[in-house]
């Protein structure tokens, strides 16, 4: 997953740095050694079917067998993508490896789990990379629990400080998918530029109801507003839920000091309440708190 980078841009925010620095913090701490380490390993064609088109599972793959100067041109056809030769590769590894951490906790081996992998997936669609995304990670943990573990409550909570346009649209008639998301909106403008966004979108059909966004129309969020959030709209639609399973995205483009989000939030605030969702868990199911980074 080191090998997909911007080789036009070495300074882009999606940088190899990013899980490498994630991946040392836990050494740092300790936690390394208090966690069951699983092997990564590629997603199969099969999986990715279960959410992706073939037509875009084809054309990731092809890049893989593209020049640096056709990749160059290729990614001119997304929105905010850039490709390497490296990519497909590291695409395959990310999601492989999150369905791992499903796996260990769903078949009871972890009580929790975090991946720590790139590139992201949230604004990926079913036919299209976007947003530095090629598959849908953490949507496919989702799809792969309800189809291989039998799951019928999913909560998946996104705290990027961006929507996920992808994850919304995978599940938007599917009531078994609750998808929640804080993200900065400004009425729309902000990155992936959509009214998908707004709070009043609220799921289709069977799913109505299934959908909710916390829209912020300005910058500068803080602890205040983010515990705002958590206490008064996620933790009591959590409990409502009762998941059986709950995935985060956790992007940390939402905290301070980050050149994208501009918000004021600290991550030990949402991870501190992300904790809590736990505790939503139906009382049939372990505890299962996920991240995904
Ligand atoms: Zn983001």
């Amino acid at each position: 997953m080191m090998k997909h980078k911007n080789t036009a841009d070495p300074s882009h925010p999606e940088k190899p740095e990013r899980i490498s620095a994630i991946f040392s913090k836990h050494e740092e701490y300790g936690l390394l050694k208090r966690c069951h380490m699983l092997k990564a390993r590629s997603v199969s064609q099969e999986e990715l079917l279960l959410l992706h088109t073939q037509e875009h599972i084809n054309l990731m793959q092809e890049t893989a067998c593209m020049k640096l100067q056709e990749l160059a041109k290729k990614q001119d056809d997304f929105r905010s993508v850039y490709l390497h030769p490296g990519s497909y590769q590291a695409a395959c590894l990310a999601a492989g490896s999150v369905l791992q951490v499903v796996d260990s906790v769903l078949n009871g081996e972890s009580r929790s789990g975090v991946a720590i992998v790139r590139p992201p997936g949230h604004h990926a669609e079913e036919d299209e990379p976007c947003g530095f995304c090629m598959f849908n990670n953490v949507s496919l943990a989702a799809k792969y629990a309800i189809q291989v573990h039998g799951l019928k409550r999913i909560l998946l909570l996104d705290w990027d400080v961006h929507h996920g346009n992808g994850s919304q649209h995978m599940f938007e008639s599917d009531p078994r998918v609750l998808y929640l998301s804080i993200h900065r909106y400004d009425n729309g403008s902000f990155f992936p530029g959509s009214k998908d966004a707004n709070y009043s979108v609220v799921g289709t059909g069977k799913g109505e109801g299934y959908n909710v966004n916390i829209p912020w129309n300005k910058s500068g969020m803080s602890d205040a507003e983010y515990l705002t959030a958590f206490y008064q709209v996620v933790l009591p639609i959590s409990y409502q839920f009762s998941p059986e399973l709950v995935l985060v995205s956790s992007g940390f483009d939402a905290c301070i000091g980050d050149p994208l989000g501009d918000a004021a939030s600290r991550r030990d605030v949402c991870c501190g309440t992300t904790a809590q969702l736990s505790t939503s868990c139906s009382s049939s199911a372990r505890s299962r708190v996920w991240n995904r980074l």
